[in-house]
C-alpha cells in the first residue's frame, strides 16, 4: 500500500489532506516521495522558524539525546533551569511552566488565571472574555476560548465561564469584563482566524481595561512568538506586557514544546497546582535553547520584518482583482481573496509552494524566518500567476 493509503486507512482522518507525501526538509524547503522540491510556506503550520534540520538544533537534539531525554518536573536539570531562565528574560515574565503543545499552554493559561483570581481574595472570578475569530487550540478548555463554531458545536458542553466579543472593539470588551471576570484571552495578530492584527491603540486598551478592573491579560502569542512577526514576542509592538503569556509553535525548532509564562501578579503558584509528564523534558529544553541563540544571534526577528515588509509590499503592488486584502506583521501573512483559498492553496503546490488556509478566504504564508531572497522571489512570482489566474486576466 502506499504511504497516502496507510494514513488514510489507519490515522484517524481528522485533517483534510493534500496529496503529497513530505519526507526530508532543509531550510525553506521540503521534499516529497518521489523527489519533488517545494518552498515551503506552511512551515508546520508556523513551527518551522529556523528552516527545516538547522544544523544547530539537530545538533542539540543529538547531543540531549545521548545524554537525557526525559526528566520529570519532581527534579531538578540542568537544561531546564536555563531555559527557564532564558525564557524570562526574553519575555519580560517572571516564571515558566513548560508543556507540550499549544492547547496545554491555553490550558495551563486559564487555570493558572482561575487559581490565582482565587489567590487573591477575588473569589468568584472564573469567567473569561476571548474575541471573535480568535483561535486557542483544541483541548475543551482551550477549545472553549476559540470561537469557530465548526471546532467547538460537535463537543458541546465545553467549559463555562466563556463570552466572545469582536477582535478590536474596545466598547465590547468593556461591556463583556465584569466582577466574575477571571480574564481576557487574546492574540495580537489572529492566525487561524485570518491573519488580522491587533492595533496598539485596541490592544493598549485592553491592558488600561484589565488593570482597571482587576483582571489579568493572557496573551496567546503561540503562533506569534519567537520572531514570526519581527519582534522576539508580538506584544512588544505594543509596549504592553501581558500578565499570562502562552507560548509553543516554533519554541524548540520542531520538537514539540510548549509554555506558560507567568508575571508577577500570577507567579508563586502553590506545589501541586498543575502538571505535566513530558512538560519540560531535557530533550526539547536543550532544542529550544539552540533555537533561541539562533534567533538571537542571527537577529531573525529583525529578518522576519525586513522580509516580510518585502513580501507584504510585492503582494500588495501585484494589485489583483482576486485578492480583497493583503495583511499582515512580519512574516505572518495573509492575502484574503474574493472566493475560496483552496483552489489558490492547490494551484500553488502545483506550482511548487505549500502554504496555509487561514478560514476559507484567507491563503496565509508562514516561511522560515531565514528564507533566502531567492525563495522569497519565487514565492511571490507563483502567487503572481495563481493570483492572476484566479482573476482570469492570465493565460490558463
Ligand atoms: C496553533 C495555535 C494554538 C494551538 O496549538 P497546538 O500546539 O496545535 O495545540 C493555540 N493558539 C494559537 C494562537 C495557535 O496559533
Amino acid at each position: 500500500m502506499s504511504m497516502m493509503e496507510l494514513e488514510n486507512r489507519y490515522t484517524a482522518g481528522v485533517y483534510p489532506k493534500r496529496d503529497v507525501v513530505l519526507v526530508r526538509g532543509r531550510g525553506s524547503r521540503v521534499w516529497d516521495e518521489s523527489g519533488r522540491e517545494y518552498i515551503d510556506c506552511a512551515g508546520g503550520h508556523g513551527v518551522v522558524l529556523l528552516g527545516h534540520c538547522h544544523p544547530s538544533v539537530t545538533a542539540a537534539i543529538s547531543e540531549q539525546a545521548q545524554r537525557m531525554v526525559t526528566c520529570p518536573g519532581i527534579f531538578y536539570n540542568d537544561q531546564r533551569a536555563r531555559l527557564a531562565e532564558r525564557l524570562t528574560q526574553l519575555t519580560g515574565m517572571q516564571q515558566a511552566f513548560l508543556c507540550n503543545s499549544g492547547t496545554e499552554a491555553v490550558e495551563g493559561a486559564l487555570k493558572f488565571a482561575r487559581l490565582s483570581a482565587g489567590a487573591s481574595g477575588a473569589q468568584g472570578r472564573t469567567g473569561f472574555v476571548a474575541t471573535m475569530r480568535g483561535f486557542h487550540g483544541r483541548t475543551m478548555g482551550a477549545l472553549s476560548a476559540t470561537w469557530e463554531k465548526k471546532y467547538r458545536e460537535p463537543f458541546e458542553p465545553l467549559v463555562p465561564g466563556f463570552t466572545h466579543v469582536p477582535y478590536g472593539d474596545i466598547a465590547a470588551m468593556e461591556g463583556a469584563v465584569n466582577d466574575s471576570t477571571a480574564a481576557v484571552i487574546i492574540e495580537i495578530v489572529q492566525g487561524e482566524g485570518g491573519v488580522r492584527p491587533g492595533t496598539t491603540e485596541y490592544l493598549q486598551g485592553l491592558r488600561a481595561l484589565c488593570d482597571n478592573r482587576g483582571v489579568l491579560l493572557i496573551v496567546d502569542e503561540v503562533q506569534t512568538g519567537f520572531g514570526r512577526t519581527g519582534r522576539m514576542f508580538a506584544f512588544q509592538h505594543h509596549q504592553i506586557q501581558p500578565d499570562i503569556l502562552c507560548l509553543a509553535k516554533g519554541m524548540a525548532g520542531g520538537v514539540p514544546m510548549g509554555a506558560v509564562m507567568l508575571g508577577s501578579k500570577v507567579m508563586g503558584l502553590y506545589s501541586g497546582a498543575h502538571g505535566s509528564t513530558f512538560g519540560g523534558n531535557p530533550l526539547a529544553c536543550a532544542a529550544s535553547l539552540a533555537t533561541i541563540d539562533v534567533l538571537v544571534q542571527e537577529d531573525l526577528p529583525a529578518q522576519a520584518w525586513r522580509k516580510g515588509q518585502h513580501l507584504l509590499d510585492r503582494l500588495r503592488a501585484m494589485g489583483a482583482r482576486s485578492v480583497r486584502e493583503v495583511r499582515g506583521l512580519g512574516l505572518m501573512i495573509g492575502v484574503e481573496v474574493r472566493t475560496r483559498a483552496q483552489p489558490y492553496l492547490e494551484a500553488m503546490m502545483a506550482r511548487g509552494v505549500l502554504a496555509l488556509p487561514a478560514g476559507s478566504t484567507v491563503i496565509r504564508l508562514l516561511p522560515p524566518l531565514t528564507i533566502g531572497a531567492e525563495d522569497l522571489d519565487a514565492v511571490v512570482a507563483v502567487m503572481e500567476e495563481v493570483l492572476r489566474k484566479g482573476d482570469g486576466s492570465a493565460s490558463r
